[in-house]
C-alpha cells in the first residue's frame, strides 16, 4: 500500500510528479520518508509592538485596507494594513495581485516574514499567509515549520500542503518494526509517533525525540546487516577452522633479530592478530596504520606464526611493485626461518606461475605474494591458513571474495587510509579493527608548506639544489575531473614545462594511468634507483612505494585533492634519513580550501586529518562513498559516534541471539532491502 504511486493519491499536476522524481520521490513512502532538511521555528507570535527588523516575524492579526496598485516600472504591488492587539503594520506583496481576492478581512489570520525598515517606515514585506480555521491544523506558521530541500518547480510550501494530508491518511501503515528490546534500551519512541513529528512536530521536544529515532533507525540498520555478513563469514564448520596456537618462541626470535624495536601500538595489534587466530573461526581484521606506520612487520609476524602451525599464506598486494617489495621484505626477515616464498604477478611467466601454483597446491610453498594474479583461475593451496591484502580499499569486494574462498582462511586486511572510526565501523563494519596510532621513534615531520604564485620559480630552485645534492622528488599534477584524457594532457604538458623551461638539465620522468603496467613497473624501478631526478606524476603515485631518498613532494591544484589522497602523497617522502618537504601549490582557495590547506601544515596524523576532512566535506566526498554504494543516510550522521556505537552495540545483542533473524523477521525484511555497502576508490 505504501508503493502506492503519486499519482493516484496526489492531486496535482504531471509536471510536480516529475520534479518529485528527481528527489527520488515516486511513491507514498518515499514521500513520507523524504524528510526536512531543516526547520523554522515560527511556532510562538510576535506582537506587532515587538516586530523586529531583518528578521522573520510570525504575527497573528487581522488584515484590513488590502489594495493592488502598479509602479511606473510595471510591479504590482499589493498593500494591506495588518493589525493584532498591540498595534497596526503594513504589509506588502510583490506581484501577488490575486492575494486581494484571497485573504480574508478582518479575520485572524497568520503572516510570517521579514519586516523591513524603509523609508523611516517598517513593513512586513512578502510574508507567508495562513489562514485559521477551527479545526484546521497550522502547517505554515505558528508552529515549527519544516523546510524541505527544494526544487526549480517545488517549494517547502508546496511539499508541506501535500505532504501534511498524505501523513494523516497513510501514517497508520508505517508499522513498527524495531524489536520492543531495543526501543526500552535506548528509550527511543515509536515508529509512527517519529515520521509524524519529523514532518509536523508538535514541538521542540518532540522534534528531537523523532530525530534521535530515525538516525538510530538507520545505523541500526546498516549495523546488522555488517553484522550479519560478519557472523556468516565466521560460521563455518568444525572441521574448516584453522586453530592457531601462539608460538611465541619462534616470534621472539623473529622480534629481536630486527633492527629496530616494536612500537606499543605494534605490539597491541600484534596482539590482537594472535588471539584472533587461536580462535575456532576465521579472523577478520581490518589494520588501520598511517604511512609508515610499519604495518608490514606485523603482517610478516602473524605469517610466520601461521606457517609454524603448519599453514599457508597469501598475501595480496594491488600492484605488482607493492608486492615485489613486500616480497622483498618477507625474503630479507623471513629467510631465515627455513621459508618458502614465492611471488606471482602479470609479468610472471606461465612456466614461473605453474610452477608456483604447483608448490602451492602440494603446499611446498609457505607464502605466496602477489597482485591480482592470486585470484586468477587455476590458483590453489594445500591449506591455507591466512589471507592478507594490503591497501585492501584497492580491491574489490568480489576480489576479496575470491581470496576467501580459499578455504575459510583467516583474513587480514591492511589499509594506510586512516578513517575516523565512526566512519570505519560503518563502512567497515563486518572486521574487528585494529589501530597503529603511533609512529616509530625518531620519524622526522615533514615539513609542510603552502606556497603562493610569487614563491614558484624560487621553490623550483630549491628543488634543483636538493636534487643536485642527491635528492628526489615528485610532482603531482591536479586532479582535472574524471576524465583520464584530460588528466593526461595535464601530466604531459607540465612534464614538457618542466622538462623545457625549469629543470632542462635533469632527468624528469613520467607517470599516468594510461601507461601498461610494465611501462609504469619500469618507471618506478628506475625513480628508485635514482635514474630519475623528478617523476611527474598524476595521483597514480598514491599507493605505498618506498623510495627512501625521495624527500620533495610537491603538489599541485593541491585544493583539488581530499586531505587524506595529500596526506598519501606526502607519505611518499620522509622515508629515509633525510628532511623531507611537502610544498602545497594551490588555484583559486575557497574558505573551506584554506582550511584543509592549513590543517596539511598543521598536522600529520593521518586520522587527525581524516576527522576534518570528514567534517569539512562529508563522507560522501571524501571517500567517494556515494557512488560506491553506501545508502544514503537521510536522518544520521556519520560523524554521530554516540548513536553509532549504540547501534552497533543493539545490532551486536540481537546477532548475538538470533544471527539469521528468524524470529525478527521485519528486521530481516528491512536489511534485505539494504543495498550492500562496499567502499572501492
Ligand atoms: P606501512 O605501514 O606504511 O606499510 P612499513 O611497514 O612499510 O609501513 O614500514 C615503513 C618503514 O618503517 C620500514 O622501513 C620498516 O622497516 C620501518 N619500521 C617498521 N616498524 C618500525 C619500528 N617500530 N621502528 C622503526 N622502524 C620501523
Ligand atoms: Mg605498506
Amino acid at each position: 500500500m505504501l508503493n502506492r504511486s503519486l499519482a493516484n493519491v496526489l492531486r496535482t499536476t504531471k509536471k510536480h510528479l516529475s520534479l518529485l522524481e528527481t528527489l527520488g520521490v515516486k511513491n507514498v513512502k518515499d514521500f513520507l520518508m523524504y524528510f526536512p532538511r531543516t526547520y523554522n521555528d515560527a511556532s510562538e507570535f510576535t506582537q506587532i509592538i515587538d516586530v523586529r527588523t531583518d528578521e522573520i516575524n510570525v504575527i497573528k492579526g487581522k488584515l484590513s485596507n488590502l489594495f493592488n496598485m502598479s509602479t511606473r516600472t510595471g510591479v504590482k504591488i499589493t498593500r494591506g494594513l495588518f493589525t493584532d492587539e498591540s498595534g497596526s503594520i503594513q504589509v506588502v506583496w510583490f506581484n501577488q495581485p490575486h492575494l486581494t481576492k484571497m485573504l480574508p478581512r478582518n479575520k485572524d489570520i497568520i503572516l510570517s516574514g521579514k519586516a523591513k525598515l524603509s523609508m523611516g517606515k517598517i513593513s512586513l514585506q512578502g510574508p507567508s499567509y495562513e489562514l485559521i480555521s477551527q479545526n484546521k491544523e497550522q502547517i505554515h506558521t505558528g508552529r515549527i515549520v519544516p523546510v524541505y530541500h527544494e526544487t526549480e518547480g517545488i517549494n517547502s510550501k508546496w511539499m508541506r500542503e501535500k505532504l501534511k494530508p498524505l501523513v494523516d491518511e497513510w501514517l497508520e501503515l508505517f508499522e513498527e518494526y524495531m524489536p520492543q528490546e531495543v526501543l526500552d534500551e535506548h528509550k527511543l519512541i515509536d515508529y509512527k509517533t517519529a515520521i509524524k513529528n519529523i514532518h509536523f512536530p508538535e514541538d521542540d521536544a518532540i522534534l528531537d525525540k523523532a530525530k534521535e529515532r530515525l538516525s538510530f533507525d538507520e545505523l541500526f540498520l546498516l549495523q546488522l546487516k555488517v553484522l550479519q555478513k560478519k557472523w556468516h563469514w565466521q560460521n563455518i564448520s568444525a572441521e574448516d577452522a584453522k586453530k592457531i596456537e601462539r608460538k611465541d618462541e619462534i616470534i621472539n626470535e623473529l622480534i629481536s633479530g630486527l633492527s629496530f624495536e616494536l612500537t606499543n601500538a605494534q605490539k597491541k595489534v600484534i596482539n590482537e592478530i594472535l588471539e584472533d587466530l587461536k580462535q575456532p573461526f576465521p579472523m577478520s581484521r581490518l589494520i588501520q596504520g598511517d604511512v609508515g606506520s610499519g604495518k608490514t612487520i606485523v603482517a610478516a609476524i602473524a605469517a610466520l606464526n601461521v606457517i609454524k602451525n603448519g599453514f599457508q599464506v597469501a598475501i595480496m598486494a594491488p600492484t605488482e611493485i607493492l608486492a615485489k617489495q613486500h616480497y622483498q621484505t618477507f625474503v630479507k626477515i623471513l629467510t631465515r626461518f627455513g621459508l618458502n616464498i614465492q611471488f606471482i604477478a602479470g609479468s610472471t611467466s606461465k612456466g614461473q606461475k605453474d610452477d608456483v601454483v604447483m608448490q602451492l597446491k602440494t603446499g611446498t610453498c609457505d607464502i605466496v605474494i602477489g597482485t591480482h594474479s592470486l585470484i586468477q583461475d587455476g590458483i590453489g593451496f594445500k591449506n591455507l591458513g591466512l589471507a592478507i591484502i594490503d591497501e585492501q580499499h584497492r580491491f574489490g569486494v568480489k576480489q576479496r571474495e575470491v581470496l576467501k574462498s580459499y578455504g575459510s582462511p583467516h583474513l587480514l586486511n591492511m589499509t594506510a587510509t586512516p578513517i575516523p572510526r565512526t566512519l570505519a565501523i560503518t563502512i567497515y563494519g563486518d572486521q574487528d579493527l585494529s589501530v597503529i596510532d603511533e609512529m616509530p621513534k625518531g620519524r622526522q615531520e615533514i615539513l609542510t608548506k603552502l606556497v603562493p604564485e610569487s614563491k614558484r620559480i624560487e621553490a623550483y630552485r630549491w628543488v634543483e639544489d636538493q636534487v643536485n645534492k642527491g635528492r628526489q622528488a615528485f610532482v603531482i599534477c591536479p586532479l582535472i575531473d574524471e576524465s583520464d584524457v584530460l588528466q593526461v594532457k595535464s601530466v604531459l604538458n607540465e612534464f614538457a614545462f618542466l622538462s623545457e623551461h625549469i629543470f632542462p638539465k635533469l632527468k624528469l620522468g613520467l607517470l599516468h594511468g594510461k601507461l601498461k603496467q610494465e611501462e609504469k613497473d619500469q618507471i618506478m624501478t628506475d625513480f628508485k634507483d635514482n635514474k630519475i631526478n623528478i617523476l611527474v606524476s598524476t595521483s597514480v603515485i598514491e599507493v605505498g612505494i618506498d623510495v627512501p631518498n625521495a624527500t620533495i613532494m610537491l603538489i599541485e591544484g593541491s585544493e583539488r585533492f581530499g586531505l587524506s589522497q595529500l596526506h598519501q602523497f606526502r607519505g611518499r617522502v620522509g622515508r629515509g634519513e633525510h628532511k623531507s618537504y611537502c610544498f602545497l601549490f594551490t588555484g583559486n582557495l575557497s574558505e573551506e580550501g584554506t582550511k584543509r590547506m592549513k590543517a596539511m601544515e598543521m598536522y600529520s596524523s593521518g586520522f587527525k586529518l581524516s576527522e576534518i576532512d570528514l567534517e569539512l566535506r562529508g563522507p560522501g566526498e571524501v571517500y567517494g562513498v556515494k557512488q560506491s554504494g553506501i545508502p544514503d543516510l537521510k536522518m544520521a550522521s556519520l560523524t554521530d559516534s554516540k548513536t553509532i556505537e549504540k547501534a552497533r552495540g543493539s545490532a551486536q545483542k540481537i546477532i548475538n541471539k538470533d544471527p539469521l533473524l528468524k524470529t525478527y523477521d521485519k528486521l530481516a525484511e528491512k536489511i534485505a532491502a539494504l543495498q550492500e555497502i562496499y567502499v572501492q576508490d
